[in-house]
């Protein structure tokens, strides 16, 4: 097979939450989209940013860091207000840190400028791109966004207006993206055909909002409406609200289980699920799975700490708390910095007067390299935890994420290297229990479109992204 120019590594895995508002009460829209931010804040820590359309001119502040940093106070006040808003946070390992990508990103072709901020990874990246750079075109990033801007500026060409240009766009790229456009008259939104990462619309009195999770909404004070559907795109523009299908398939919809799992806000309720009511399932379904007997159930914070519930509830085990969490120390940068910092960043220390001399059940969303798990059954142990059984409210990790989660080193993952038990043994517990896929699945039950588990099955129903057949992995990924 060929090799293509650009390795898995060129582009960015990027996790992010993504926010857009058509403004038709004279609402401040530039304070609006903010507030939003912080209430995306969990889904990216590395950068933050704004595009206001204000009178078919963009103002743009964005940066390095959190909502907090890139807006200290009374700095969003130097934006104007405007009629279209757009915001992004991102989240990406360290070494793919580019400030280039930092979003909303916008450019300007000839029909006027547009603003765009994305959320997932764009898996036929290096072809497309490929392709625009022997036509000429020059990129400053290996941003999603910038590519998407770009198919989206070079179908304009072809096309009567822009929303066949998205269309066209939506088209031609595939993987995983929720997106928010802004456009001189109208904010566009659009969700991939597979429906990997969420996207949701709202209502601020008679403004149209559009946030990557719910729970937004409840901070804004706007009202949920519906999820984007996979292959939908929804425009807003003075005449209201229109939406429009891309050719969807729609057996093939996957939304990512892991948002339910690790990623999303427990407030939110994506494709029709409660996160926080999955995550309860999920520790009962463990108690099923897993029904040991104990002194006390606790959770990882933060997002062990639900499933914890859901297994004392089942269980009729008393729930404690097993951990402090330091808040005050700097924000978690990822999986892909140095081992000591990670623990670092995990900010816990075991709460000794709580676990001494008990049998401790611990339950955490995953494991990855496995250092967090070792680190938290080494804290309990150190603080006199007699026994201390760990469960994991997902399966084990095998495959890399190829549509927006950064997880990408299949090296690294422990579930690739050493069996269950190897593991137990490994990390230092007396019980090692992971749920089950099948377990996992039923948590979501009633979730209004199809899952993608291919972290835990290493088999997706999208395909992956041609560079990652070239490794030496390729012949071991399924299709489903
Ligand atoms: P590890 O120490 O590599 O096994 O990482 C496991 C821990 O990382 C768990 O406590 C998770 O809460 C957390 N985690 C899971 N997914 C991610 C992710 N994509 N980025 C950063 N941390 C994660």
């Amino acid at each position: 097979m060929k090799s293509v120019a650009f390795t898995s590594d060129a582009k960015a895995h990027d996790e992010c939450g993504v926010f857009g508002i058509y403004n038709s009460d004279g609402l401040n829209v530039v304070e609006i989209c903010h507030d939003a931010l912080y209430g995306l804040q969990h889904r990216g820590h590395i950068s933050a940013g704004i595009t206001v359309n204000n009178a078919e001119s963009f103002y743009t502040q964005k940066g390095l860091g959190m909502v907090s940093e890139v807006f200290p106070p009374k700095s969003v006040e130097k934006l104007p207000n405007g009629m279209i808003a757009v915001g992004h946070v991102r989240y990406t390992s360290i070494q793919n840190l580019d400030q280039a990508a930092n979003q909303p990103l916008v450019l300007r072709y000839k029909e006027g400028s547009i603003a765009i901020a994305v959320n997932g990874s764009i898996t036929n990246f290096p072809q497309i791109r490929k392709v625009l750079e022997r036509g000429g075109a020059i990129f400053q990033s290996n941003s999603n966004a910038e590519l998407m801007a770009y198919v989206i500026a070079t179908e304009r060409c072809s096309t009567d207006n822009l929303e066949d240009a998205v269309i066209n766009c939506m088209d031609k790229l595939k993987g995983a993206y929720s997106a928010v456009i802004c456009a001189p008259t109208r904010l566009i939104a659009l969700r991939d055909r597979h429906g990997f990462r969420p996207l949701c619309v709202g209502k601020l009195r008679n403004s149209w909002v559009f946030a990557s999770e719910s729970c937004v909404f409840d901070s804004i004070g706007a009202e949920f409406v519906r999820d984007v559907e996979p292959g939908e795109m929804i425009v807003v523009d003075r005449e209201g609200f229109h939406s429009y299908k891309a050719r969807v398939d729609r057996e093939k919809t996957s939304m990512c289980l892991f948002e339910y799992v690790y990623v999303a806000r427990p407030d939110s309720v994506i494709d029709g699920v409660s996160v926080h009511t999955a995550r309860i399932r999920m520790g009962e379904m463990l108690y099923s799975e897993y029904p040991l007997d104990a002194d006390m159930v606790c959770g990882v914070p933060d997002s062990g700490i639900i499933a914890a519930e859901g297994y004392a509830r089942a269980s009729g085990i008393p729930y404690g708390m097993g951990f402090m969490k330091n808040k005050y120390i700097g924000r978690k940068v990822g999986t892909g910095m140095d081992k000591k910092k990670r623990l670092m960043q995990t900010k816990l220390t075991a709460l000794k007067s709580n676990v001494e001399g008990k049998r401790i059940i611990v339950i955490d969303d995953s494991i990855i390299r496995g250092e967090t798990s070792k680190h938290i059954v080494h804290l309990l142990r150190s603080a006199g935890a007699k026994e201390v059984h760990m469960l994991i409210s997902s399966p084990p990790f095998v495959s890399p994420c190829y549509f927006g989660i950064d997880i990408s080193d299949r090296e690294s993952l422990i579930a690739n290297k050493l069996t269950t038990e190897q593991i137990r043994e490994e990390i230092g517990a007396d019980t090692l229990g992971y749920l089950s896929v099948e377990g996992l699945r039923k948590t979501v039950e009633g979730a209004q479109f199809g899952l993608c588990d291919g972290c835990f099955t290493n088999s997706f129903s999208a395909d992956i992204p041609s560079v990652f057949f070239v490794d030496k992995y390729a012949n071991k990924i399924n299709k489903k």
